[in-house]
């Protein structure tokens, strides 16, 4: 039923629209009267919530009858589903110019008790976390390129050219790339200068709500305006008009010798739905990766963390041996390892047991189990692709075009792309040395098919399965 009200979204909407907003929400559950949706970032949880759910509950009563409440969840970008469920307050349905420009709830109230409102609005960035400073920032061999540029940047003298435009941070989730962007913004700020730190999502949705509210070329001119612009999540930038209004504000700032930095999940080049000009312009200064923690700066995090933790309540003991544990086991990112000692005083503060290790290893559980995700390679998914429909390996990696043998190879190029990192031109190359936009013609193929026929859409499901267990 999902799948058949995202076809009527799309088709409602249009392309742009839809993969905006529409392409991340996910299905999760459905009780009595209410229904379950899932998305990535708190961004669309909002936007969704005041924009579509009207729509969203006059489709849900159509294919389910009566529907009073959507709920959506904010995923984890670690596990598929986060346990907390926060709900929303209900906005106004109509909405109000506030309720249009607003992100963050809070600055709705903030800003419409002020008459420069609308200057405010317009250059209003996303949300700074207070914690994260550079204070807490530790540094280790895996992050000490990406801190010793982001200190750099955040050490410049307003118009001092730091010999690097745009500086372009990429890593996995949860290794700290928004902490560092916004220990720069924090820094400059304090310095006076005019610092904008925005997410890709904040940055396409007050484009948008400027063209709405004709405000567009006040809001270019603000951006360009600005000494320091900080664009995080770069991966979730979508939309011809948006991106090319964002390679506009690119070169001017860039050109004027502002500072630019960008943090996504990838490298430029993987960047697939992005624009080329802007993928060049991205990948024009300088590149830098954060990777996985080593069991070194790993421990040294988690010291920290029960330092700030001892901080708020002096009598919580943690020992060293805890600490190495966490550090030894837990092995995927900073957020987990935070996860991990926020549980333990939780868990400590509850049940009033003392921290020692074997209490770590029970509450824990969870954290340690998915360390390791089964890492799919590309030889498992043609082996069970050629399996599944009887099409030899030697077939899926010919040039032949028979329809016999377009279809599974298009779907072990699909599956390669959503179930491996690997990135379009280097599954090209495992597939007989295709270019990587027959790769990506494949996974857009294979995603339309399955978004519009059900039958197709569990069989990928099962295969998908049947590889990552
Ligand atoms: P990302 O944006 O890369 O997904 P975040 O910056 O949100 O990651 O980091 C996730 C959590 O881990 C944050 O609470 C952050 O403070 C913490 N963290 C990550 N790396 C470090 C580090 N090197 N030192 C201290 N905290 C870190
Ligand atoms: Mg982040």
């Amino acid at each position: 039923e999902w799948d058949r009200i995202k076809l009527r979204l799309r088709v409602e909407l249009g392309e742009d629209a839809f993969t905006s907003w529409f392409t991340r929400v996910e299905f999760e559950s459905r009780d009595g009267s209410c229904v379950f949706l899932s998305v990535p970032t708190r961004f669309l949880k909002n936007w969704l919530h005041s924009r579509y759910r009207d729509r969203l509950l006059v489709l849900f009563r159509e294919a389910f009858g009566p529907i009073d409440q959507i709920e959506f969840a904010v995923r984890s970008a670690m596990r598929p589903v986060v346990a907390p469920r926060d709900v929303v307050t209900p906005l106004p349905t109509a909405p109000t110019r506030a309720a249009a420009l607003q992100t963050p709830v809070v600055r709705v109230v903030a800003a419409s008790t002020r008459h420069d409102d609308r200057e405010e609005d317009v250059l209003a960035g996303s949300p700074l976390d207070p914690r994260y400073g550079f204070d807490g920032f530790v540094e280790g061999r895996s992050n000490s390129l990406a801190f010793a540029a982001a200190r750099r940047v955040a050490d410049a003298r307003p118009g001092e050219s730091v010999g690097f435009n745009p500086l372009y941070i990429h890593a996995a989730v949860g290794l700290g790339k928004t902490h560092l962007l916004q220990a720069v913004a924090h820094a400059a700020k304090a310095q006076g200068r005019r610092v904008l730190y925005l997410t890709a999502e904040h940055f396409m949705y007050r484009f948008v709500a400027a063209l709405m509210a004709q405000s567009a070329i006040a809001f270019k001119e603000a951006l360009r305006g600005i000494d320091l612009l900080l664009i995080d999540d770069m991966q979730f930038l979508q939309g011809r008009q948006v991106q090319q209004e964002f390679c506009h504000t690119l070169n001017s700032l860039i050109d004027g010798a502002r500072q630019v930095v960008v943090a996504a999940d990838r490298p430029p080049a993987d960047l697939e739905t992005l624009d080329e000009r802007v993928r060049s312009r991205l990948a024009g200064g300088l590149l830098v990766e954060i990777a996985a923690p080593d069991v070194d700066l790993r421990r040294r995090i988690v010291g920290h963390r029960v330092e700030v933790a001892r901080r708020a309540s002096p009598s919580l003991e943690i020992s060293a041996a805890v600490i190495d544990y966490v550090a030894e086991n837990v092995v995927s990112s900073g957020r987990d390892l935070d996860g991990a000692v926020n549980r333990l005083v939780a868990h400590n503060q509850l049940t009033g047991q003392d921290i020692s290790v074997e209490m770590a290893e029970l509450a824990l559980r969870d954290l340690l189990r998915t360390r390791e995700p089964r890492k799919v390679k590309i030889e498992d998914i043609q082996r069970v692709v050629s399996k599944h429909f009887n099409v030899s390996k030697a077939d899926l990696l010919s040039a032949r075009r028979t329809r016999t043998v377009v279809r599974p190879r298009q779907i072990a190029m699909y599956l390669a792309k959503a179930l491996t990192p690997r990135s379009l031109p280097e599954i090209g190359r495992r597939f007989g040395n295709r270019d990587h936009t027959t790769v990506l013609h494949a996974v857009r193929k294979i995603e339309e098919m399955a978004g519009a026929d059900r039958g197709f859409a569990d069989e990928i499901e099962m295969l998908k399965r049947l590889l990552d267990g």
